[in-house]
């Protein structure tokens, strides 16, 4: 039998680096052939050989109620008809914005653009713009899109400047950013201790999901949140990927729930606000906000920015993900699934940990949940692509590498869960 995905890669490859638009699709990781997919609905994808699969990755999070739900498509094809850009002011961002500031109560005012990078990267111009301070800190692991200044890994030794993650980054252009190690309070300390004057924002993924799964301690955000405050720095929650998709509020409401008054400064949004279009946003308090351009000295644009047709697919969206038991239910079936897996590794005899929260999962073949990058990356990875290809074959489609994170969306049946358990049980048997 042809197969239609090595045919279609094969072209890419001649047209597109690597053949794919953003490097984990190429399955690089794992090895092997990526699908090319023709179509999507509910919980499942169907690659180019017509095989379906049982989809984790959810577009790696955005589509929380599953693929081509009847209300967002209808809000979509309403939304083209009247015009796919106008390049000027609507009434839906209003009402996206107003909806995100509903459901976010550190939120005073928004700005909305195209991707998490994109947001990221004005998040940080606007907190060293309204701060008139040079300095970022991020951590080792947490991923915030692409942007220069971002792309950074730690140096050596504690809280040094960091050494870019990608050719073409200058080390000048990362002079500014620490990088340190996540859930670290020493070093924490240690840094806000030497340059707590220069540092504009400390950016942290609450639940770090580009190393699969590793939440911050209460004490460590809590830590994060009293040094900012004492230094004048801004605590910026990179809520891309948590944001709408752990709970309704983001992981920041959860933290709020353990840490009485907890507040970020500023948030940034992403993957469900746009519920599969291209939309994040990011925002704060109003005084920060108003330094944006067209009122302050921050400039930020974007032709597209505020899309009408993604501004509904994110509004139809959000609305449905408000309806009453949405996250009690998304998240059972999610939990039932680690748990699920959990035990039928136990049975397997493989070590193995796992977690989640809301519509978020990850796991890990090792004996305990880690609780930084390097215990992340310590964890088993050729057992890891083993079992990815096992459950592929399986028709179950996981995250292509061990440091990314597993989605499930309210489309996911008991049954789904059900058959991929199966699935993981005649997998984790060839291990
Ligand atoms: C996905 C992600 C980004 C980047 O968003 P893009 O839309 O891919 O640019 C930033 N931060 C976090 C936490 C993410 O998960």
């Amino acid at each position: 039998m042809s197969d239609r995905n090595q045919t279609l890669f094969d072209r890419a490859k001649a047209v597109i680096p690597g053949g794919v638009n953003s490097p984990v699709r190429a399955f690089k990781a794992v090895g092997g052939t990526p699908r090319f997919i023709t179509r999507a609905h509910g919980a499942y994808l169907w690659d180019a050989n017509g095989q379906r699969y049982i989809d984790y990755i959810g577009s790696w999070g955005p589509m929380i109620l599953g693929h081509g739900h009847p209300q967002v498509l209808q809000a979509v094809q309403q939304a083209i008809q009247d015009g796919l850009s106008y390049g000027a002011p609507t009434e839906r961002e209003i009402e996206l914005v107003e909806e995100i500031l509903k459901l976010v109560p550190s939120l005073e005012m928004v700005r909305l653009v195209n991707s998490g990078t994109e947001a990221g990267m004005s998040a940080i111009r606007l907190a060293r713009g309204a701060t008139g301070r040079p300095k970022i800190i991020k951590f080792e692991g947490c991923y915030h899109g692409h942007a220069d200044a971002l792309l950074v890994k730690a140096g050596s030794g504690l809280a040094t400047f960091g050494h870019p993650t990608s050719a073409g980054v200058p080390p000048e252009v990362v002079q500014h950013t620490l990088v340190l190690e996540y859930n670290n309070l020493e070093q924490l300390e240690a840094a806000f201790a030497e340059h707590g004057d220069q540092i504009a924002a400390l950016m942290i993924e609450p639940i770090a999901g580009n190393m699969n799964f590793v939440r911050a301690s209460v004490p460590f955000m809590r830590r994060c949140r009293e040094l900012c405050t004492q230094h004048g720095a801004l605590l910026v929650l990179d809520e891309v990927m948590t944001g709408f998709r752990v709970a309704l509020g983001g992981a920041q409401r959860l933290y709020a729930q353990a840490i009485p008054g907890f507040e970020p400064d500023m948030t940034v949004l992403g993957k469900v606000i746009g519920g599969g279009m291209p939309l994040a946003a990011f925002g704060g308090k109003r005084a920060v906000m108003e330094q944006l351009a067209p009122l302050g000295p921050v400039y930020q644009a974007g032709t597209l920015s505020g899309n009408p047709v993604a501004t509904a697919c994110g509004l139809a969206t959000l609305r449905l993900i408000q309806q009453p038991g949405f996250f009690d239910g998304l998240a059972q079936r999610t939990r039932a699934l680690v748990d699920g897996l959990q035990a039928e590794a136990r049975r397997a005899g493989v070590p193995f940990s796992a977690d989640s929260e809301g519509g978020m999962f990850g796991f890990f073949f090792l004996p305990e949940l880690p609780r930084n990058y390097a215990q992340v990356m310590a964890s088993d990875a050729a057992r890891f692509n083993r079992f990815f290809h096992g459950m592929l074959q399986r028709g179950v489609y996981l995250a292509p590498a061990l440091y990314e994170a597993g989605f499930v969306s309210a489309a996911h049946t008991d049954a789904d869960i059900a058959a991929t358990l199966e699935a993981a049980r005649s997998a984790l048997a060839t291990l």
